[in-house]
């Protein structure tokens, strides 16, 4: 039997959140995964690496990969461009790694309808009020970008609706198991599903 294929994993989520160290933790504590680094257009924060967190390009850059179809979604987020380059999810869904996509809401719906067999996980705080102290904690952004993220999760919660799995990151690490059985238990329903779809498909034919 050939090796079984990975799932696409879509994590979307408020900025500050917490898909970021929920991710870290997930790929540090198991094994078999794959987090595919994205383009932006946006400036590394402090600590972040090229390559590692984010493909960092300039515009004519990201415009170039748009043109050359690189990309299996892209999109605006506040004041800066972001995309999912194909040629790595590919390969690494081929080599049987559940490969994560940590992208908006626009992009998720994007890439859903592209990979149908992906499952979708929407990433909150417990409350607004929580994902402001998590936004201004992290020291990361300014205070009129910290306004434009908490405007932007406004928008954003129209769509949580959408997603198949809901996962309140209250306790990071009650979260990152959640997220670990979520993929597990995917993963295993897919390769049942397909294994008895083959099987019948072949029985049918031989009738
Ligand atoms: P995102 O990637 O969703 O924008 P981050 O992973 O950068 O969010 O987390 C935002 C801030 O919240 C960080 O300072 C992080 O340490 C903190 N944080 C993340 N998860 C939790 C949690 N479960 N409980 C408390 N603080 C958290
Ligand atoms: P940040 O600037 O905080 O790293 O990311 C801002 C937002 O862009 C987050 O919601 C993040 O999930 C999203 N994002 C990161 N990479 C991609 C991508 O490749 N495509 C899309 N559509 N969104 C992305």
């Amino acid at each position: 039997m050939s090796k079984a294929t990975g799932i696409l994993v879509i994590v979307s989520g408020f900025s500050g959140a917490g898909k970021g160290t929920l991710m870290r933790e997930l790929l540090g504590q198991y094994e078999g995964y794959a987090l595919s680094v994205s383009a932006t257009t946006r400036c590394p924060r402090e600590g972040e690496v090229d390559g590692r967190d984010y493909f960092f390009i300039d515009r004519e850059e990201f415009e170039r990969m748009i043109a050359g179809n690189e990309f299996i979604e892209h999109a605006r987020y506040v004041d800066n461009y972001y995309g999912t380059p194909r040629k790595y999810v590919e390969e690494q869904l081929a080599s049987g790694r559940n490969v994560i996509l940590e992208i908006e809401v626009q992009g998720a719906m994007i890439v859903k309808q592209q990979y149908p067999d992906a499952i979708t996980v929407f990433v909150t705080p417990p409350d607004a009020a929580e994902l402001k102290r998590r936004l201004e904690g992290r020291k990361t952004e300014a205070v009129d970008v910290i306004t434009g993220r908490l405007k932007r999760a406004g928008e954003e919660s129209e769509l949580m609706m959408m997603y198949d799995y809901l996962l309140v990151n209250d306790d990071l690490q009650e979260s990152t198991k959640k997220l670990h059985d979520i993929i597990t238990n995917a993963h295993a329903r897919m390769c049942v599903n397909k294994e008895f779809v083959s099987r019948i498909q072949k029985e049918l034919r031989a009738m």
